[in-house]
């Protein structure tokens, strides 16, 4: 076909009876005309016309399967939500709800009350606010307590936490100036005794979440740097990024946190939480109370599909075993090696890969050091590209020439699923070659399957 034997989009649209057909047309009539000019065949435009529409109305948020063994992965939407968490969900979304009202009273109520008890039991906290996310809740804290004055931080907790985001850039927007102690490595809480005066707003500390200082370091503990707080009267207000309501080896907890002094506590609902996105603060009832009943609060407040997930998230927790079963996050990082390994050999049998040891980790910004054991199937790297753009799409991580699909991240009830994706994939790449206008992906390009984690 020659670039002039091309219909006009007109003509092309005029095809099909859709409102979307002039812009499917014209993107369809755009690949035929490079297609041309590479000296290839535009093929059936008619066919390619109605292919794009149906992609064009396809869901663009899609799920996808998680083989990279990074648990809370941010790119991949971190923490999965437990059953009972969806069907709160489901319920609270299908129709009205008791958001803001109080039933018994007839009245108007509170959106912090459904979840409110639960942080309380869960956290001995005397209050608890839910927001947006934890950065929201960190912000709204900084400016409700400290907008005007200083807060005062470890140079060595001033972190990123992904994305180009950095923690300082978004407490400044609090209002609040920050004034930075100790050094990189070594922070003691003399340091935030001398910087302490009557321009102090809160001590801050921002938990080491997604990164270590090894070697030569030194932090105060969070009792030494509420006892500073408390000489100068002011809070002490603790971010620990990543919320884990149960006893886990290395991260902090809400509970041990208000316990040793800190005033306010700040956690994410999607990292080890495993719950939606959500910042949850609980501590102090009187400035909790000032967080409240702050402006920026309005703005950040949590909405109910959230407030619902959040609350049969929660509810799993008030018994720490089922929590462990059925919260998708705290069953992958408990299965046993064992299991894991069987899963990964069921999918290399089926796929005619090969069982491969390796390293899961927690990501999300919690954890940074521990390494989980794992298992993956390793098949041909080339794979890579198509498994990524299949239904449903599975990201592996390439590594060596080969692209592995960690098995602690997949369910027992997607190796079938990850096994059909794998022999489209590699049906895909031999068909690509002949296709028209669709060159094969080349083997070693850079794949976002290789990129770092973001938290
Ligand atoms: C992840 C993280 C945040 C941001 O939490 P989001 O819920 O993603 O807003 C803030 N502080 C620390 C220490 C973190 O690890």
């Amino acid at each position: 076909m020659r670039l002039r034997d091309l219909p006009s989009v007109d003509e092309l649209a005029r095809t099909v009876d859709d409102p979307l057909a002039v812009d499917a047309a014209r993107a369809v009539l755009a690949r035929a005309r490079e297609a041309i000019g590479a000296g290839g065949d535009p093929g059936d435009l008619e066919a390619l016309l109605r292919a794009e529409l149906r992609a064009a109305r396809a869901p663009r948020l899609r799920r996808v399967l998680n083989a990279t063994g990074i648990l809370v992965h941010t790119n991949l939407g971190r923490a999965p939500l437990a059953e009972h968490a969806l069907e709160r969900v489901v319920e609270a979304a299908r129709g009205y709800s008791n958001l803001e009202y109080d039933l018994a009273d007839g009245r108007r109520g509170s959106r912090q009350d459904h979840v409110a008890a639960a942080l309380r039991r869960l956290t001995g906290a005397e209050a608890a606010l839910v927001v947006n996310n934890n950065a929201a809740a960190v912000l709204l804290a900084l400016a409700a307590l400290a907008e005007g004055r200083e807060v005062i931080v470890s140079r060595g907790e001033l972190i990123e936490i992904g994305d180009g985001f950095r923690i300082p850039d978004v407490l400044t927007r609090s209002g609040a100036r920050l004034r930075e102690v100790g050094t990189t490595n070594r922070t003691r809480a003399a340091d935030y005794e001398r910087a302490a005066g009557p321009e102090t707003g809160a001590l801050l500390r921002v938990h080491q979440s997604n990164f270590r200082v090894v070697g030569f370091t030194e932090q105060p503990t969070v009792a030494e740097l509420a006892e500073v707080a408390r000489r100068h009267g002011v809070p002490l207000v603790d971010d620990l990024g990543s919320g884990v309501l149960v006893a886990l080896e290395g991260e902090p907890s809400a509970r041990d946190s208000l316990a040793a002094g800190a005033e306010l506590v700040c956690f994410s609902g999607d990292k080890l939480l495993g719950g939606p996105q959500a910042g949850i603060v609980v501590g102090r009832a009187e400035l909790v109370e000032r967080l409240r009943r702050h402006p920026l609060q309005r703005a950040v407040r949590a909405d109910k599909l959230t407030l619902a997930a959040l609350e049969g998230t929660l509810a799993l927790y008030l018994d720490p075993a089922r929590a462990g079963r059925e919260v998708p996050v705290l069953r992958m990082l408990g299965e046993p090696a064992g299991s894991v390994r069987a899963r990964a050999a069921g999918l290399a049998a089926a796929v005619g890969g090969e069982v491969e040891e390796t390293v899961a980790r927690v990501g999300g910004g919690a954890l940074p050091l521990a390494e989980i054991a794992s298992y993956a199937c390793a098949v041909e790297e080339e794979l890579a590209a198509p498994l990524r753009e299949g239904e449903p799409p599975v990201v592996g991580i390439v590594r060596d020439g080969r692209l592995l699909l960690d098995c602690r991240t997949l369910g027992d009830d997607e190796v079938e699923e990850v096994a059909a994706a794998v022999a489209s994939a590699r049906e895909a790449r031999a068909t690509a070659g002949a296709e028209p206008g669709r060159p094969a992906a080349a083997p070693g390009e850079a794949h976002p399957t290789s990129s770092p984690l973001r938290s």
